[in-house]
């Protein structure tokens, strides 16, 4: 798995909706992905906050925010890699 396949993947991983077998590829990419355990460790924090903040639903904009949150840490770390041009 590359950074770029665990960043399509990292959305329905949060969501807790990923098949088993995608779930062990990024724990397997995060062990050895310093960058990537960066991230997800950014997205968990962001989760926890808005869990304590309310036991309501997630916020609509939730997947927008960490959608934005994902890229701008790609764009940081990997100039040349555009995740949203991948198709
Ligand atoms: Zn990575």
């Amino acid at each position: 798995m590359r950074c770029e396949d665990l960043f399509t993947a990292l959305v329905e991983y949060v969501d807790g909706q990923i098949d088993p077998e995608t779930a062990a590829a990024i724990e397997r990419h995060l062990e050895e992905c310093p960058v990537c355990r960066l991230v997800v460790d950014n997205i968990r924090k962001t989760i926890f906050v808005y869990s304590a903040d309310s036991t309501c639903d997630m916020p609509e904009t939730f997947h927008e925010h960490l959608d934005g949150l994902l890229r701008d840490h790609w764009k940081a770390r990997f100039p040349s890699s555009q995740p949203e041009d991948a198709s």
